[in-house]
């Protein structure tokens, strides 16, 4: 396997970094994870854009000329020999405030660290597409915006890890998590959707989500399919009223949700709202890749 780190392509052994590094110090960092089908990356200007908004929102100068990451990352694919006929790619950004001394002054660290890693993409189960999956409601609380907000693509995921522990522990699929006012947030690696009296619902930005590329064109294609779609401040009770649920990321795209703790949302099935953006989905996504090369 081949790692870019800062400056070239090194073999996976070779690609080590600093125990002074203030990604492994503080989790002071950010990142993307993108995917390719076949050799088309899925969405790659949009992620990129995301990664550049995490890193001016923590004021840290991405070291790579913007121009370049098309090339970088369609390299690093055809080092690991995935992005082609074989292997959709799964690839991962990571860029860190670098290496420094102790202490939290960012200044500390000159050069940030910058990694690019890719394997190929494994598909969840089609079992777990045709079934619905079970989630948990964590008790662990979404971010506070104001403290971290979820917009920042950050390598410091605790707040992830620990409603995903909850989930592991209940033998649930995935942890869904409240915000500080009791409302819907979004699961740990992927965001919210269900249908309710007629409308796709999906929880608001403000309420403390990644805004998550997934998400936007689902929206996108349910109102192409002439669904209404309310982006809004929903609970608990909101998605006991659901008649379907579903989850979007870049990776799984549409995922259904058939148990909420020991609610089941309708009829624990995935249900024909879901079916049909799944299938609009798959049936548009060339709109959505970089164009061949
Ligand atoms: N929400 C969180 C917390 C995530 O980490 C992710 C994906 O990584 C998403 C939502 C889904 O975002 P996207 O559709 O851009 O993959």
């Amino acid at each position: 396997m081949w790692v870019f780190l800062n400056d070239r392509f090194v073999r996976k052994e070779e690609a080590l970094v600093s125990v002074f590094d203030h990604g492994f110090l503080y989790g002071d960092g950010v990142y993307e994870t993108i995917r390719s089908y076949g050799s088309r990356i899925f969405m790659r200007d949009q992620h990129l854009a995301r990664l550049r908004r995490s890193a001016e929102a923590i004021g840290l100068t991405i070291p790579i000329p913007e121009g370049d990451w098309p090339t970088l990352l369609h390299e690093a694919m055809r080092r690991n020999d995935v992005g082609n006929d074989r292997h959709d790619a799964y690839l991962r950004i990571t860029i860190s405030r670098g290496e420094g001394e102790i202490g939290l002054d960012p200044s500390l660290c000159p050069k940030p660290t910058v990694v690019i890693m890719t394997k190929p993409l494994q598909p969840l189960p089609a079992r777990l597409f045709e079934e619905g999956v079970a989630l948990t409601v964590a008790r662990t609380r979404r971010n506070l915006p104001e403290a971290l907000s979820p917009q920042i693509k950050a390598t410091n995921f605790l707040n992830n890890i620990l409603a995903k522990r909850e989930s592991i522990a209940a033998g649930t699929f995935d942890s869904l998590l409240l915000n500080w006012r009791d409302e819907l947030t979004e699961c740990t690696i992927s965001n919210l959707f269900f249908l309710s009296e007629g409308a796709l619902r999906t929880p608001a930005l403000d309420c403390g989500i990644l805004d998550g590329i997934t998400r936007g064109i689902v929206i996108q294609l349910a109102q192409e399919e002439g669904l209404a779609v309310q982006e809004g401040h929903y609970r608990l009770q909101d998605l006991q009223q659901a008649a379907e649920c579903f989850l979007t990321n870049t990776s799984m795209e549409i995922m259904p949700v058939g148990h909420l703790d020991s609610l089941t949302i309708g009829g624990g099935k995935p249900g024909p709202v879901t079916r049909l953006l799944q299938a609009r989905f798959v049936a548009g996504r060339t709109r959505f890749l970089e164009p061949s090369a």
